[in-house]
């Protein structure tokens, strides 16, 4: 199908193919939906597209940054010391949508525990260890999923940190086994904060 179009159309097509749950199908639709779209929009989307890549990560807790710390991070009105461990920035999003947590993130970039899950060296533990020494932490929530790979990270965190005289807390019960902080809907997450319990 794809050898008659024009090379950009072709490149184009590929991009939106590379995308999670976008099919070849979906992406030639998209593709011929851009084209028709006029000049601004395109220059709109292309701008925003390139200004991805100026985005960080927060220095402090890695979570997306536009300057050296994140908008959480610099917030002085955030609740420093207590520090939420979560997998990716999506489920900072996702936390903040409840708006009852007000302290602040810790994202590990990944979970240990399966082949496909990463090494304890490329997950930000020691980044981890090192805040909670300087910084003046009291509680550490560990809000990783309630699948496999989250109670891994969880219980291999939990060992790291038991030698500090700090609480440490899962999210409470309400989030369903194997599910995703991501994908979890704003009560329920409110609610698995709130009864978060000590482990
Ligand atoms: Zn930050």
């Amino acid at each position: 199908m794809s050898s008659n179009y024009p090379k950009t159309f072709q490149k184009l097509i590929e991009n939106f193919s590379s995308l999670p749950s976008i099919g070849p199908k979906l992406a030639e639709r998209l593709v011929f939906h851009l084209f028709k779209e006029k000049k601004e929009t395109l220059a709109a989307f292309a701008e925003n597209l390139s200004a991805l890549q100026d985005l960080k990560s927060c220095q402090r807790c890695f979570n997306i940054a536009e300057e050296k710390l994140c908008g959480i991070c610099q917030d002085s009105h955030r609740d420093s010391s207590i520090i939420c461990v979560v997998e990716n920035p999506l489920d900072v999003i996702a936390i903040e949508k409840t708006g009852i947590y007000k302290g602040v993130y810790h994202v590990l970039g990944g979970l240990l525990g399966s082949a496909t899950a990463k090494q304890e060296e490329n997950l930000k533990i020691k980044e981890l260890l090192a805040r909670i020494k300087k910084e003046n932490i009291q509680e550490v929530i560990i809000a990783t999923n309630p699948t496999t790979e989250g109670d891994l990270t969880a219980l291999y965190l939990k060992r790291k940190l038991q030698s500090f005289s700090i609480k440490i807390t899962r999210l409470g019960r309400g989030l369903s086994t194997g599910g995703d902080i991501e994908y979890a809907d704003e009560i329920t997450l409110s609610s698995s904060i709130s009864h978060r319990q000590e482990i």
